[in-house]
Parts: structure tokens; sequence; C-alpha cells
């Protein structure tokens, strides 16, 4: 198909706010960047395209969080840490006697996460700007700024100026528009699948798990899997079911399946996969019913807004925290968080392999303040799934604690811009790690706030 061009004519825009910080972008990052901005001091304004915050974990309804701990104690502390304890005590009493101390894997419920952020946005002093899509930006005469974002939503056009932006779309939309360079998949532009997550109400979590223990069949439940391949029940491709998270007895998040080739930068691919995706859970739904016991009455209540989305565009920053980095646990002098999930790439086409790579419990590696800011912009941090990292490390950076972590980094950090009217790179980042300690975050044994306090004797 060819497309003619049409040039429109030139217009003036109305400028709608003026704001010392945007965050554009309501996933995990961007909630925590804009809490950690505001409670900060800065004027700051999230702006989501959705109607509700939470990216993929409430817009694809991704069914858990990632781990927070790595396997020996919490690593991932702070606002992150905070927002997931508050959806526990926003869920009922059931809920929190099941999860209350667990740290690793824990079961969302969507609509009480969407709340929980609703409220902490607020309450930290975030405006919220909800139904609005930034498809452009207003660069300085040098190109090194962003002096302005263009926005659309039902109002119309409008422009935003602000001093600092954090770019946290999970995509680097902001980065691109703003001459970024980045990578985007691996070497051949091959792309890790999709996922279409629904919930499943109806569903008996008893009768399952007495399933599981007497056929063996343990949680991969992959002999079952297997058959229902075999019986054209389910099409080739991934074999696990592991991503079930039990929300409760009766209701389950799901994460199973892949939707090959599909960009997330690219509206026609998000279409295909919305639909593939769809069709897919519809066919899983059925092979549930007729294969899982405990899964007979199956009803699905939900589907993903849009088809989860694991990798699109990774910045070049100013560094690239790569495979060796995480293999040997390495730390940096600018370590604003530190990861311990494993690598965990999907496979890019149904006849492909998962690749996971473990760090032994009690290790992590640094996050280094370097990797959010993108080269060529001087007023700009971009946190979460699109953070300076080689693919291999963007496999597990890309998780929700991480994006909190790295958002809470990114929000301070313009905060302290903000004061000294400094660029992100002029921000001291000896400053800005003891600030992130103080408030609630790890940087690694040597480096607690409790150790880092002066001592009375
Ligand atoms: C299928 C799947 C399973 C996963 N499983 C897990 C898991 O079990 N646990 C876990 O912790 N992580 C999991 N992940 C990873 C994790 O969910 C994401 O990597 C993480 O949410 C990324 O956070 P983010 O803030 O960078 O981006 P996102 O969560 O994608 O948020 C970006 C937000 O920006 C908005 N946005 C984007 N562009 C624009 C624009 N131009 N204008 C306005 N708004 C915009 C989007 O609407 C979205 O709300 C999974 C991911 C997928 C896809």
């Amino acid at each position: 198909m060819s497309f003619d061009r049409v040039t429109l004519p030139a217009e003036s825009i109305p400028v709608s706010r003026n704001v010392d910080v945007v965050v554009v972008g309501g996933g995990a990052s961007g909630i925590a960047a804009a809490i950690s901005a505001a409670a900060n001091g800065a004027d700051t304004l999230l702006i989501e395209q959705r109607g509700f915050l939470g990216g993929m974990g409430t817009v694809s309804l991704v069914p858990a969080f990632c781990p927070f701990t790595d396997k020996e104690k919490p690593i991932i502390r702070g606002i992150g840490l905070e927002l997931m304890d508050r959806m526990k005590q926003a869920c009922n009493a059931d809920y929190r006697k099941e999860y209350e101390h667990t740290l690793d894997w824990v079961p969302i419920d969507p609509e009480i996460l969407k709340r929980v952020y609703d409220d902490a946005a607020l309450e930290n002093g975030v405006s919220l700007l909800f139904h609005t899509f930034v498809y452009d930006v207003v660069l300085s005469q040098d190109k090194r700024n962003i002096e302005g974002i263009v926005i659309v939503n039902k109002s119309g056009r409008s422009i935003v100026r602000c001093k600092y932006v954090i770019d946290a779309t999970g995509d680097a939309d902001i980065s691109a528009l703003a001459g970024v360079p980045f990578q985007k998949g691996g070497e051949q532009g091959e792309l890790q699948p999709g996922t279409m997550c629904y919930l499943l109400a109806n569903v008996d979590r008893r009768q399952f798990h007495a399933f599981l223990k007497e056929t063996g069949d343990t949680e991969q439940l992959h002999a079952t899997v297997e058959r229902a391949i075999a019986d054209g029940a389910l099409p080739e491709g991934r074999k696990s079911i592991s991503g079930l998270a039990w929300v409760n007895d009766y209701l389950v998040g799901v994460n199973f399946g892949h939707v090959f080739g599909v960009d997330g930068t690219k509206a026609e691919d998000l279409t295909r996969g919305s639909i593939e995706g769809r069709r897919l859970a519809e066919r899983q739904v059925r092979f549930f019913r007729d294969f899982v016991p405990g899964f007979e009455q199956a009803h699905m209540v939900a589907s993903g807004e849009q088809l989860g989305i694991r990798e699109t565009r990774r910045i070049q920053g100013d560094y690239v925290l790569t495979a060796e980095d995480f293999m040997e646990a390495r730390s940096f002098e600018d370590d604003i968080a530190r990861n311990a999930y494993y690598i965990d790439i999907h496979l890019a086409n149904s006849k492909g392999n998962m690749t996971f790579t473990h760090l032994p419990p009690g290790k992590s590696h640094g996050v280094p303040y370097r990797v959010l800011l993108p080269i060529g912009i001087d007023n700009m941090w971009v946190p979460g799934r699109a953070a300076s990292s080689d693919r291999a490390v963007q496999g597990s950076l890309r998780v929700m604690p991480n994006c909190f972590a790295m958002g809470q980094a990114s929000g301070a950090a313009a905060a302290m811009a903000l004061k000294t009217l400094a660029t992100s790179r002029g921000v001291s980042v000896s400053r800005l790690r003891e600030l992130l300690l103080e408030q609630g975050a790890w940087l690694g044994e040597a480096h607690s706030y409790e150790a880092a306090k002066p001592s009375n004797a």
C-alpha cells in the first residue's frame, strides 16, 4: 500500500500548561518517577494515554509483580515496595493473610491497583492528565533540551512547557522524537513476543492443586500442554503455564502463550496483536476447560486492553549495561538501584527457545545512573523498559520492581536538578544516592541509610 503525503498548514498551538517536570507514561517507572519528583518539591505532571495508571500491570493485565528480593532479602525497596504493600492492604483479609509477607511473584488485583496508584499519585501532589497522547517535542535551538511536549486529547492539541522530562513510555517515544539513538530488539530486528494476559473467574484452585499433586505434573503443566498441542487444541509455542497468579481461590490471572512479530511502536502491529491475542486467549480458555481440572467452569472476565509488550526500543545512554555486568554482579560508583531478576528472554518465533540466566541467591548487580541519561539530551531521564542496556540485560531489567526503582531515581534526580537549575548530568550523584537511601531505596549492603547515619558513639 502506498500513501500520498499531505502538507498541513503551519499552525500555532496553545500552551496548556507550564510545569517543572513532565512525566510521560503511567506504568511502574512513570508512577514512581512522578511520585518521587513531586514528593521532592517539583511541580509534576504525569501524562498517560489511558484512563488509569499501571502500564503493563493494568493495561495488559500482567498478573504478578516479579520478585522484589534477591531470594534472601528485599533489594527493591522505597516507592515500589510501598506501592505493592498498599495494594496488599487494600485487598481483602483472605488476600492479606495469604500474601502479606510475600515479596516475590505477588498477584496483582488490577482494579485495586488502579485505585492505589491514583491515590498515591494525588496524595504526593502529582497532577494527572489521562486520555492524552504525546506525539511531538519542542527542542531548544541547539537541540539538547526539550522545552515542551506536544499533546493531543479531546480538548485538542496543545503544548506542555517543562523544565525537565521523564520519558517513561516504555517505548522511548519521547527519546525517539527528540532524536536520541536507540536499538530495537536483536541483531536481525527480532523482538520478544507479546502476550495477551487475562483474568479467569469461576476456577477452583484447590481442585487444580490436587491435580498437580496427584499427577506430579508440577507447576509447568508441561505434559498437559504438550498433549493439547499434539491434539491441535493449542498452537505450537510456549509449553509452560508458569504464569498463573491466584488472586483468590476462584480468580486467577494468566500469562500464557505468545503472539509473534509484533513491534509495539507500530499501531498496525498492535492492532494485529490485539486481535490475534484475543483469538489465542479464547482458544486457551477452551483448553483450560477441557484439559485442566479445576478450570471446567472457567469464565474470562477481562483480557488486556493491549497485547503485553516485552521489548521495543532501548535508548543509547551514557552507559550501556551489559550481560557481563550482570554475570559478574558488578557495582558502579553511580548506582541508583540493584537488580537480581534473571535474564528472561522469550522466544522470537514458535520454534525458538527461551533464555534464562540466574544470579546466585543473595547476589545482585548495580544499575548506574548513566543508563537513565539519553545521549544528546540534557534535561531528560529514561527509566523503565527502555533504559540503556544490551538486549540480554533488558530481558532482566524490564520487570516492574526494577522499573519502580529506576523511576524513583529519575524523579529524585529531576527534583534535585530543578533546585540548582542543573542539567541531568550536572546532578550530584553522591547526593542523589544519599537522598534515595533516605527515602527508602536500597543500594547494597555497604550503603544502607542506617549504615550511613552518624553514630552517637
Ligand atoms: C506478557 C508480559 C508479562 C510480564 N510479566 C511480568 C511479571 O510477571 N512481573 C513483572 O514485574 N513484570 C512483568 N513484565 C514486564 C513489565 O510488566 C514491563 O516491562 C513493565 O511494566 C515496564 O514498565 P514501564 O513503566 O517501563 O512501561 P509500561 O508499563 O509499558 O508503561 C508505559 C506507559 O506509558 C504509556 N504511554 C506510552 N506511550 C505514550 C505516549 N506517547 N503518550 C502517552 N502515554 C504513553 C502507556 O499507555 C503505559 O501506560 C511482563 C511484561 C509482559 C509484556
